[in-house]
């Protein structure tokens, strides 16, 4: 009976428009009443956010429900991303997802640390079988938490479709209080071609704003001529809470005409990247404000982008007046509408720009092989979104790759060459990013043909770090030699100084035992509930190897009588 149930999960769902989904199959995750901290769409570093970030009061281990019928189709741990998290796949060929869950319950629970112990991994990822772990409306599948790549307590929710991509959970009735209108951040204007020019000069700006008695804005009057287009910075508000979301729907119209819409009704992981192409990537890294562009360039695929007439840019001619509008909505539909007057201008002053480019043209559709110093700089074609200088310079031990200000779509390699640096001992050396503050980012070194290497889609300043400095580890909740029979957990703290932890391994009494690793306060943390402990002097054996192979063996002993 089982496997006639999902044999019909494959319905594709191939709708492009507003997509027509069902409004009161799923239930809530949570007992809670449903309060967001992040929204469908919202723009997050390197991609959109896949799902709703339902507020569990600052607290953990909140309940957590399968929201209909159906199986758990993927059970996922990492250390980073969603942490601890379910995905159910539904017969109408949805799969919901849970993420950053602090455990798990019942069978799921059990059938999970099988799989931990059996791979001797606390990361897995596995796909049980329908007839594994079904599940029914309503049932309690775990607790919410902050595992993972999580800033605090909450559950990160997603429901995507028979492709995988993920769909804006709001479609499917959920309600959230909202009668708040977006807030706008910034308007920006764009000179899109060499002989645009805006206001007499050639650069891109922020328009001024003035609220008008509509609860909207009136910007500037723009003189300019050529092809131009707009961006916009602008966030939601829920009621009765204060973080900032993102909006849902922006439409422009010229003269009254729809002329361009951005929706995030769904998109595709293929395509999320794309993210840094559709907002102005320079403008964030410098002023941090995320403006998306009301325009489709070339290299952006992406699909929340529809119905755009001459790609959103426009043509402003000699003496002519524009009226765009652009409306900038919530999910609920409260709507901020800002009012943008253009009249096409001859420039007034024709006074010669210097245009201060430094660096090299790049191709962005060919590959670039380039090398610096002792530094060589391989481009896959498509790593750049297009033709741009790039200021690549090389001193010493230090490679100064233009700055981060240009986005990268596909890894670069970057290589060191070991031949005539005169370094003992290169196996204990990354190649790492300086930062502005903080650590220095490790980057996976590979050494081979007597060079180190890195993959990276980041630009910015990187250089040789050495690391000799094996982990340390320090246990958190015992002492050795000690009696611990009331300890539920065995915590241990480690870290390492520089290039970072890159794995662990723990036995009692030469046997294995699961270790949860939480990077977030580098603890580790074996559950006495695991059972795996019969005798009263256990002798623990803790391994930590950092990211150039330093490594550290930690034993010590306790006394434990189960109770
Ligand atoms: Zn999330």
């Amino acid at each position: 009976m089982q496997i006639l149930r999902f044999l019909w999960v494959l319905i594709p769902f191939t709708t492009w428009a507003q997509p027509k989904v069902p409004t009161d199959y799923f239930r809530s995750p949570v007992d809670l009443e449903i309060s967001l901290s992040g929204n469908f769409g919202e723009l997050r570093g390197n991609h959109f956010h896949s799902g709703l970030d339902i507020r569990t009061n600052y607290t953990q281990g909140h309940p957590v429900y399968a929201t209909a019928d159906g199986y758990v189709s993927r059970i996922g741990i990492g250390h980073y991303g969603y942490g601890k998290a379910l995905y159910i796949l539904h017969p109408n060929g949805y799969t919901t997802v849970y993420g950053h869950l602090q455990r798990f319950v019942g069978d799921i629970q059990e059938y999970t640390k099988k799989q931990q112990y059996r791979r001797e991994s606390y990361e897995i990822q596995v796909y049980p079988e329908a007839d594994v772990l079904p599940v029914k409306k309503g049932d309690l599948i775990g607790y919410s938490g902050n595992t993972g790549g999580s800033g605090g307590p909450h559950l990160h929710y997603e429901i995507r479709d028979g492709s995988q991509r993920p769909m804006n959970p709001l479609l499917f009735g959920y309600k959230v209080a909202d009668t708040r209108k977006p807030t706008i951040d910034k308007l920006r204007i764009y000179a899109m071609a060499e002989d645009t020019h805006i206001d007499h000069q050639d650069f891109n700006k922020d328009l001024r704003l003035t609220p008008t008695n509509d609860g909207g804005y009136l910007a500037e009057r723009v003189e300019a001529l050529g092809k131009i287009g707009f961006g916009i910075a602008a966030f939601d508000r829920l009621n009765s809470v204060e973080n900032k979301n993102g909006v849902y729907r922006i439409e422009t119209k010229v003269n009254g005409e729809p002329h361009h819409e951005v929706r995030f009704d769904k998109f595709s992981f293929a395509e999320t990247r794309y993210i840094n192409r559709y907002i102005d990537y320079a403008h964030w890294k410098e002023s941090k404000h995320k403006v998306q562009k009301l325009f489709r360039e070339s290299s952006n695929p992406l699909s929340v982008i529809s119905a755009t007439a001459n790609d959103g840019f426009l043509e402003v001619m000699e003496n002519q007046n524009y009226l765009v509008d652009i409306f900038v909505e919530d999910f609920v539909g409260n709507t901020t509408h800002i009012k943008i007057p253009v009249t096409g201008k001859q420039r007034i002053s024709v006074k010669p720009e210097t245009i201060k480019l430094t660096g090299e043209k790049y191709i962005a559709s060919k590959v670039n092989a380039v090398t610096k110093g002792k530094f060589h700089i391989y481009m896959p074609a498509d790593a750049l979104y297009e033709n741009t200088y790039l200021d690549f310079r090389a001193s010493n031990d230090t490679l100064y790759l233009h700055k981060d200000h240009v986005p990268l779509h596909k890894n670069i390699s970057v290589s060191y060459d070991l031949n005539e640096s005169g370094l003992d001992n290169p196996d204990k050396y990354f190649i790492g990013r300086i930062p502005d503050w903080g650590k220095p980012k490790h980057y996976k070194t590979e050494l081979s043909n007597n060079k180190l290497t890195i993959k990276t889609r980041d630009f910015g300043d990187y250089t040789l770090f050495k690391d000799t400095t094996p982990p340390t580890v320090r246990p958190i909740n015992f002492s050795d030699k000690k009696w611990i029979s009331n300890n539920e957990t065995l915590r241990i703290k480690i870290e390492d100084d520089l290039s970072g932890i890159a794995s662990y391994r723990a036995t009692i009494n030469g046997r294995f035992i699961l270790m949860e690793y939480e990077y977030k306060d580098d603890s580790l943390t074996y559950y006495f509930s695991d059972d795996i402990i019969k005798d009263t002097e256990n002798n623990l054996k803790l391994i930590v190897i950092d990211n150039v192979g330093n490594s550290t063996t930690f034993e010590t002993t306790f006394y434990r009588k189960e109770l």
